[in-house]
């Protein structure tokens, strides 16, 4: 519990401009393209089926990166977890009995019905032994930079900006975020779950 509170997982709601987030920001001296190139992933990720969107957002926030789409086909999300190595998390039996899961060259986790997207996180986290680690943008996924107050200036909303220290930026979407009693919730949520404090 020594690091400040990850970022609030809500996205800024930004002042009218053109620009995304990321054309305005270059905490590290890096160019935009850079910048989205130092995004990484985790080992492991995940890929969320149709169903999971609550889980995909728990496991980021836990710090996994977690793809996820609403609608897309069963067929198409396991060729894409196969092809790209993620951990295919799927409620549906059937799909579990695919030859690629049944001869293990898809790794897959099937998540019971009827739980909450917390307990989700805790089954699929005691599932593969998950550790805690940094949050990430529960957008998307993507890794956070951390930004300065004064790099914030005049781009986060007023009453954050009085507020917090320190922000975030997704290196991947370009979204801020901050501390807040939202994310307080979210990381009372993670310490049940995963019994610790933040790493
Ligand atoms: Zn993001």
């Amino acid at each position: 519990m020594t690091d400040p509170l990850p970022p609030k997982p809500r996205a800024s709601k930004p002042p009218v401009r053109k620009k995304k987030a990321l054309d305005y920001f270059h905490p590290e001296g890096l160019s935009l393209e850079e910048l989205r190139q130092s995004d990484n992933t985790t080992d492991p990720a995940f890929l969320c089926d149709c169903m999971l969107g609550g889980l995909a957002k728990w496991l980021r926030a836990a710090g996994y990166d977690a793809l996820w789409q609403y609608h897309a086909d069963d067929s198409d999300l396991v060729r894409l977890a196969e092809s790209r190595g993620l951990v295919f998390a799927t409620s549906d039996a059937k799909i579990m009995e695919r030859r690629v899961i049944r001869q293990g060259s898809l790794r897959a986790v099937f998540v019971p019905r009827g739980l909450s997207a917390t307990q989700m996180l805790e089954y699929v986290a005691a599932h593969f032994a998950l550790k805690r680690a940094e949050a990430r943008c529960m957008a998307c996924g993507g890794r956070l930079l951390v930004l300065t107050k004064e790099q914030v200036k005049d781009k986060a909303p007023p009453k954050a900006y009085a507020r917090c220290d320190r922000f975030f930026l997704c290196a991947r979407c370009g979204k801020l975020f901050w501390n807040g009693t939202h994310w307080t919730k979210i990381t009372r949520c993670l310490d049940a779950v995963f019994g610790e404090g933040r790493m």
